[in-house]
């Protein structure tokens, strides 16, 4: 998963770098393993992509390039690794020097023919660097615009939308022009609006959370839009939107940050996660507790199921933030580690309570869990509260996770997944709740329906229907 961002200006604006590297820390959520950026100022270009955050990637000594060379154009990337690994070589954006120009490419999403489309470009005789989405989607666009195309990267866009399934919200930019574009089936959003005179773009709307921006709308699935450097901008309809969009609905369950709007709705996700919470409570109640959040993930639905049963809400657990997200972690007994030094528990809530509903987003593999309520039991004993007096229930505010992502979440492989292998009773004892509750798909899909269509989202990690081809491959 990751975020893409930038801008097109017509002309150079100084608060522009202040701009762009506060849209990257509005994305920094999406990725955190590598940021990446490429910038021109219709002349010149420079590039560079490493590992970390934005603060660490973006130093002063890149800052001050980027003043000094005052870019018109540049695209940058957030990134966490799903395919390819961490290093600056598989990181984004990709870029390429042609006989008739500069190229560069970030994108957000997955192909989930991933294998079969860097055969067929090495078959064809196409150098590959990494095992990167995004380099191949520049290389498919690169080589279909200038196959029969005469360099035409609208026709490029067109190939590969016509011929390649998967998620890709993506930017691309030579030195005078910006194109962004989106897969037809729109599984990632993507976003364009104004800042002063530039178009700008960035995967979520938290990113023109500024003063001076304006969001417009999402780009089209199966769209593109080409920007210049004297600002005219131009829309492509390039293929006709998938019949039923395919939306990811762990965008609004998970991923994107509370305060943004994805895929063209008037409310924020936070809104959404509050509403799974309240419909989680009406299938899920349990009698007597107390709700507490695993923060943040489960602190919107927690609200949400506080308020329709009526029970009260405290916080028992506090997060470090500088911790990464451990689902992302190789290594169960790594995670483990990581677990414990995420979270600790508010011991004096163990002094007058002793039965809890802990609420969350969902559950993967049931690491975090497991440790949070034995961190909980382990507390207890402080209290001399005994085993059989500490009632700890779990309530997740969507279905069970049965399938692994193809689509650019970085969920494990289906065997990891504790709800493809084991029944709810199973996944109870295992992680010592006394009960566990998941809110059921019709319940997912009535919440849904208040933002779009359930059928414009794809399902397919709840009900292992994927929408597209797709290979398993090795993660
Ligand atoms: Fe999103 Fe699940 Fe579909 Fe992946 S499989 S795109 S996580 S809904």
């Amino acid at each position: 998963m990751c975020g893409i961002l930038g801008y097109c200006a017509p002309q150079w604006d100084p608060g522009l770098t202040k701009f762009f590297g506060l849209q990257g820390f509005n994305l920094q959520h999406r990725g955190q393993e590598n940021f990446g950026c490429t910038y021109s100022n219709g002349k010149k270009f420079n590039h560079f992509k490493d590992k970390g955050l934005v603060s660490q990637v973006f130093t002063k000594e890149r800052r001050d390039h980027f003043n000094q060379i005052k870019p018109l154009i540049a695209i940058a990337q957030t990134r966490y690794a799903t395919a390819g690994g961490t290093d600056a070589i598989s990181a984004q954006p990709h870029w390429m020097t042609l006989l008739d120009g500069f190229y560069s490419n970030a994108t957000n999403g997955d192909l989930p023919l991933l294998q079969e489309e860097i055969d067929n470009l090495r078959a064809a005789g196409t150098v590959m660097l990494s095992r990167n989405d995004g380099e191949v989607i520049l290389k498919k666009i690169l080589h279909a615009a200038h196959g029969k195309n005469g360099g035409d990267l609208v026709a490029g866009l067109e190939h590969l939308m016509k011929t390649t399934p998967g998620a890709y919200s993506g930017c691309l930019m030579t030195l005078t022009e910006l194109y962004l574009y989106r897969d037809p089936y729109g599984f990632r959003p993507l976003y364009f609006g104004r800042w002063r005179d530039a178009v700008v773009f960035a995967s979520e709307t938290c990113a023109f959370n500024e003063r001076d921006a304006e969001l417009e709308r999402e780009v089209h699935p199966g769209e593109v839009i080409v920007v210049d450097l004297q600002g005219r901008i131009t829309h492509h309809q390039l293929v006709k939107p998938n019949r039923h969009r395919q939306q990811c609905i762990f965008e609004p369950i998970y991923f994107a940050r509370p305060d943004s709007k994805v895929f063209e709705n008037d409310k924020e996700v936070g809104h959404f996660r509050y509403q799974l919470g309240r419909r989680l409570a009406q299938e899920q109640l349990v009698g007597d507790a107390v709700v507490v959040p695993v923060p943040d993930s489960g602190r919107f639905s927690a609200v949400g199921y506080a308020t329709e049963s009526g029970l009260p809400l405290r916080e028992l657990f506090i997060r470090n933030p500088y911790i990464p997200r451990t689902f992302q972690i190789a290594g169960q007994s790594q995670r483990e580690d990581l677990v414990r030094l995420k979270f600790t528990t508010m011991l004096s809530l163990l002094g007058y309570r002793r039965n809890f509903v802990i609420v969350d987003d969902s559950l993967v593999r049931s690491t975090t869990m497991r440790i949070l309520i034995a961190m909980v039991r382990e507390a207890a004993q402080k209290f001399d509260i005994a085993p059989r007096d500490l009632e700890i229930h779990v309530r997740l505010a969507s279905p069970p996770i049965k399938a692994c992502c193809y689509y650019g979440i970085d969920t494990p492989e289906t065997k990891e997944l504790a709800a493809a292998t084991h029944s709810i009773r199973e996944i109870a004892e295992f992680i010592g709740a006394d009960s566990l509750g998941y809110l059921s798909l019709e319940g997912l899909d009535a919440v849904a329906s208040e933002f779009d269509k359930p059928t414009n989202y794809c399902h397919a990690c709840f009900t292992g229907k994927y929408p597209t081809k797709y290979q398993t491959r090795k993660r």
